[in-house]
């Protein structure tokens, strides 16, 4: 199969964008916590880190590092798809499920791991949460990420277009489950058994370590569910819970410079 990445590195584009604005518009219909975090610094500040990732990161994952890696692999025979040859259904359901492991235990290492965890707290210093928390990755973990979901692109020898139909999945859910939409309890009881709702997700960025060391999905519950690491709710109360680092519960996250220098410094756990 000829592997085109440009018509997708359109979609790459026209998806999120389009997605985004869908949020913003329910962020602004159906707020769930109003924004008790410095504003004015920090929407500048998580533009700087769009503008810093779209460089360094996301353009160079969809165009150039995962479809060279899926190309890699098929034009070597290698990886458990060229090898078994699945029909093309069956390719698509295993790349979602397994990358998305893939992408949980990795999560899961960001944590667990300190050098890991310098880089990711970056994201987790963030005082509150919407969709703009979703850029807020710093270049670093950006790269760190992508060279390892191409190995597992290049191990599972999943096509390039494959791959990047889960980067989108990916990129949309880290949308949906950053944002600051009050989701009605009844549909978040819903679809929370398959894919991580806002709620969910609030009590991964509780500035409780014993919190934050759970709910690590992105797209799909069932690791966290799997590997008991599930929490349902906050102690705080989900409307009271604090978010951010219990380290930095100060100004100083909202700014720009201070978060690109926090991977370098050094606050303690
Ligand atoms: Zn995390």
């Amino acid at each position: 199969m000829q592997d085109t990445p440009s018509p997708l590195g359109v979609w790459g584009i026209a998806i999120p964008a389009g997605l985004f604005l869908l949020i913003v518009i329910f962020e602004w219909l159906r707020p769930r916590r109003t924004a008790t975090a410095d504003r004015t610094h920090r929407w500048p500040t998580h533009a700087g880190f769009f503008i810093a990732n779209a460089v360094t990161g996301q353009i160079l994952a969809f165009l150039v590092v995962v479809p060279l890696a899926a190309n890699w692999a098929q034009e070597n025979d290698f990886g458990l798809f060229n090898l078994v040859d699945p029909p093309v259904w069956a390719t698509v359901l295993l790349t979602f499920i397994l990358l998305d492991f893939a992408v949980w235990f990795q999560h899961v290492l960001m944590h667990k791991i300190p050098f890991l965890w310098r880089m990711h707290r970056v994201h987790h210093s963030d005082r509150h949460l919407d969709l703009t928390s979703a850029l807020r990755f710093h270049p670093t973990e950006i790269i760190v990420s992508t060279l390892y979901k191409s190995a597992w692109v290049a191990l599972l020898g999943v096509p390039a277009l494959i791959a990047l139909a889960f980067e989108l999945w990916l990129n949309g859910n880290a949308l949906f489950n950053h944002s600051n939409i009050c989701l009605p309890h009844w549909l978040d009881r819903i679809i929370r058994p398959f894919v991580v709702t806002p709620d969910m997700h609030l009590v991964h960025h509780s500035t409780d370590k014993s919190e934050q060391d759970t709910n690590f999905g992105f797209a799909l519950t069932i690791w966290d569910r799997l590997f008991r690491l599930y929490t349902a709710e906050s102690k705080m109360g989900k409307d009271t819970q604090a978010v951010g680092i219990a380290e930095a519960q100060n100004r100083q996250p909202a700014k720009f410079i201070w978060s690109m220098l926090l991977p370098f410094r050094n606050v303690s756990r």
